[in-house]
């Protein structure tokens, strides 16, 4: 469900938001180009592009009812064969061409399979060459004053600057968005929710303070895991590992981080300025988890855990990758001295 709804936000960004704007911004700019089309005193084109503003709404409406594929296709065929047109009745030098720079692009921004993307960017280039040789060979088929081309020109330039633009910084945004969504999945453990050991470094360097006073790390491994997953299967497993996830979120103040760093092992990180507060804190962990049974469907299971509690009194003393590999060791001890305990180093009391 999460990936349709993420697919369908995409689908929305790509196609109907960014190709709202640009039918829009069109249908906008036909208050400028109606009156100047009437000013020249080209009755054809003046006639071709008033019947092409109601294409365009129509287009608007294809794409609200996400036929996103045939709104493009009516208006990239439709801007094409009129700005062709143009380009034939006034001359290359009022920059009608440029339109088929900009509808290459639409084209690839378009949901179209790849096949007709190709052809239809070799389209625009086919007809662009073919007026360009024509105009080589015969006379615009209208004349206009110049001052007229000058501003076709400088018309056509600005309007193809900023829908180019536009499009660059939509599909920019697009590309972000998706990083950004990508970034997070990958950083999150689908599970339980919790940070995975990936975030842990980006958490590391950005909100641990450099010159802590005392920091405590809890390495917590659920006892006899695997006992559960083999007598009642792996979705009761699941389960557990959320309930303790749930458990273990609660018991830590927001400005700590709570990882699944393995399968059933859960690392805690706690800035913490004395040595004893941190103490009773895992001795706490340990005794909420010990005290709350796990219900799972009509199941009541009674799980412990084994903590490596380690405590760093402050920054210099040691690295925060030693501190951990420290708590591994502790939790390694409590495992060995029967499970169901909280092992720690010897901290220099604070
Ligand atoms: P110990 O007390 O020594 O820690 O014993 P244990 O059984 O908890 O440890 P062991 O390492 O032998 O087994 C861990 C088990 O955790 C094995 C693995 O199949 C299970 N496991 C790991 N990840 C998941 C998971 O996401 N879901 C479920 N259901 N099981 C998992
Ligand atoms: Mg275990
Ligand atoms: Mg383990």
């Amino acid at each position: 469900m999460r990936l349709l709804s993420e697919k369908h936000d995409i689908e929305y960004w790509q196609y109907s938001k960014q190709a709202n704007i640009v039918y829009l911004s069109t249908l906008a700019s036909y208050v400028v180009i109606l009156p100047l089309f009437y000013l020249v005193g080209n009755q054809m084109i003046f006639n071709i592009n008033f019947f092409t503003m109601f294409i365009t709404v129509y287009v608007l409406y294809l794409n609200r009812k996400q036929r996103y594929g045939f709104a493009s296709f009516l208006f990239i065929s439709m801007v094409t064969i009129v700005t062709s047109m143009e380009n034939i009745a006034f001359g290359m030098e009022a920059g009608f061409g440029l339109f088929h720079l900009n509808m290459s692009i639409l084209i690839v921004y378009t949901n179209w399979k790849d096949r007709y993307k190709l052809l239809g960017v070799i389209i625009q280039a086919a007809i662009f060459i073919a007026s360009f040789f024509f105009l080589e060979l015969y006379a615009p088929l209208t004349t206009i004053e110049p001052v007229f081309k000058e501003i076709f020109f400088v018309m056509n330039v600005l309007l193809n600057i900023t829908a180019v633009a536009h499009s660059a910084y939509y599909y920019e945004n697009i590309a972000k968005r998706n990083r950004e969504k990508l970034e997070d999945i990958a950083r999150q453990d689908h599970l339980t929710g919790l940070p995975n050991r990936l975030s842990l470094n980006q958490y590391l360097t950005k909100s641990i303070d450099k010159d802590y006073k005392g920091l405590g790390v809890m390495m917590i491994d659920i006892d006899h895991f695997k006992q559960i997953n083999d007598t009642h299967g792996h979705l009761v497993g699941d389960e557990v590992l959320i309930k303790i996830a749930e458990l273990l979120k609660k018991s830590i103040r927001g400005e700590d981080l709570v990882v699944r760093y393995g399968g059933e092992e859960f690392l805690v990180i706690m800035e913490m300025e004395r040595a004893r507060f941190f103490r009773e804190k895992s001795q706490k962990v340990l005794e909420l988890i010990q005290s709350t049974p796990i219900q799972v469907g009509n199941l009541n299971l009674n799980v412990t855990v084994s903590i490596g509690a380690f405590y760093n009194c402050c920054s210099e003393v040691l690295s925060l990758e030693d501190c951990i590999r420290n708590a591994d060791n502790l939790l390694y001890d409590a495992k060995q001295a029967g499970r169901n305990q909280v092992i720690h180093n010897q901290a220099i009391e604070g």
